[in-house]
């Protein structure tokens, strides 16, 4: 399991806000998590600017292609 550093609960509400409660990459609106763009590993922060909404079968589609930065659907 990868360590994570918790996301504060306000932080996640305003990103889940202002992506309209749906996937980045999917549009789903089912199973979201937040993800982090570029992971803490790689000097990735909490701040909102480096968090997206993902469901989670984009986000393991994600694991592994960390080196990505993954492009919202509607750019
Ligand atoms: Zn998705």
């Amino acid at each position: 399991m990868t360590k994570r550093v918790p996301i504060p609960a306000a932080v996640r509400e305003y990103v889940c806000q202002r992506d309209g409660y749906r996937c980045c990459s999917c549009g789903s609106t089912q199973n979201l998590t937040i993800d982090h763009i570029i992971p803490l590993a790689k000097g990735g922060t909490n701040d909102s600017s480096n968090l997206q909404t993902l469901c989670r079968s984009c986000n393991c589609r994600k694991n592994g292609r960390y080196h990505l930065i993954f492009h919202p659907y509607w750019l």
